[in-house]
């Protein structure tokens, strides 16, 4: 396999780490171009995963080639899925990641199955598959060729600029099955970004993919969640954002408030504590109800929303994740996001693997 003979340092799983329960386990990997990160390279018995029948979610099936995430957003609700390994839910999210090498022929294998009915598969649900690692493993080309070959729609949300290494070839599958495309943008103000997703692209970075998305002749939703209560909700802030998202030909954008789920809401009160602690007890207040902002802030801050959406000329939500059904080919410019939580937004179900 091409990630075999990449270059390493360790080859074995040092007895300190906790992955007692990790199957599949071919090696763990630790490479100078990747300071900090451990790879835990697994081969994987599946790779489609079905969505639990009682989801809201808009779609039955994902696919996550990676397990925790460099990007290393503070408030990522996927950060609890790193418990179930007995690896912790904050730097261990961050630094060590599950890797299914062989994602892309398990894929094609359940693909081919006579009972697969090409339902829409969806990219970016739990983890990011155009985090850095996916420069070294380069496992997402085999995904979408074998998605495209067996005629299966699917979409992509992402924060990683990576992706745009794979426009020609999105392009070329766009013109055998329906897709979506979808950049996760909510922060414009590089310094605040970079605080809060410490592994990320700039947001100018990923303005320019969505560019060049679009001057690929893709469509591009953007998900801008999650909106930060008094750090970006104000209307400077969310002016700023969805002009920049329109002058770089975001098709639609979909907003929302910061979610505060246990797994997550630890760590971004731990991170508002040490970079903006006067508003510790304000958010406290707003999240005492639970996971959500209050009911009247959710409701001031959608009509804001709407608002700066329509002042810069949007007229629908995001759509990238609408539940495709096989039909003709050809690029999806429509789709449903209003109960669409993906880890991006920082509220998705923990199983969605
Ligand atoms: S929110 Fe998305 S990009 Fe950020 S750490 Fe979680 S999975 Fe990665």
């Amino acid at each position: 396999m091409r990630w075999a003979g990449q270059s390493t340092t360790t080859t074995t799983p040092a007895p300190q780490e906790p992955l007692l329960p990790l199957s599949g386990l071919v090696r763990t990997v630790r490479t100078p171009e990747f300071a900090g990160i451990t790879f835990h390279e697994v081969l994987a018995k599946s790779a489609l995963n079905r969505v639990p029948g009682n989801s809201s979610m808009p779609f039955h099936w994902t696919i996550n080639p990676y397990r925790g995430c460099s990007h290393a957003c503070v408030y990522c609700f996927a950060r609890k899925t790193h418990s179930y390994l007995n690896l912790d839910t904050g730097l261990d999210f961050d630094s060590q990641l599950v890797v299914k090498t062989n994602v892309g022929e398990v894929v094609r294998r359940e693909l081919s199955r006579r009972s697969w009915q090409r339902e829409h598969v969806a990219m970016g649900t739990n983890t990011d598959p155009y985090q850095r690692a996916e420069g070294r493993y380069r496992l997402m080309p085999d995904i979408i060729t074998a998605l495209a070959d067996s005629g299966t729609p699917f979409s992509i949300l992402t924060k990683g600029t990576l992706l745009a290494r794979d426009i020609p070839l999105l392009k070329k599958a766009s013109s055998a099955v329906q897709i979506g495309m979808g950049i996760s943008l909510a922060i414009i103000d590089p310094a605040l970004a970079h605080a809060v997703q410490p592994g990320t692209p700039s947001p100018k970075a990923r303005l320019e993919l969505i560019s060049r998305l679009r001057d690929a002749g893709l469509p591009c939703g953007v998900l801008a969640m999650p909106i930060l209560p008094w750090l970006t909700d104000d209307d400077e802030s969310l002016d700023a954002l969805f002009g920049a998202l329109a002058a770089a030909g975001a098709t639609g954008v979909s907003a929302g408030a910061l979610h505060l789920r246990p797994g997550a809401r630890e760590w971004y009160l731990e991170w508002l504590a040490e970079n903006h602690p006067a508003l510790v007890g304000r958010y406290r207040r707003l999240y005492r109800g639970g996971s959500y902002a209050s009911k009247e802030y959710r409701t001031w801050l959608s009509g804001r929303i709407r608002q700066h959406r329509a002042n810069h000329g949007f007229t629908s939500g995001a759509q990238f994740f609408r539940e495709l059904q096989p039909g003709p080919p050809g690029v999806s410019e429509t789709a449903a996001t209003a109960t669409v939580r993906p880890a991006h937004a920082t509220d998705a179900e923990p199983t969605l693997f």
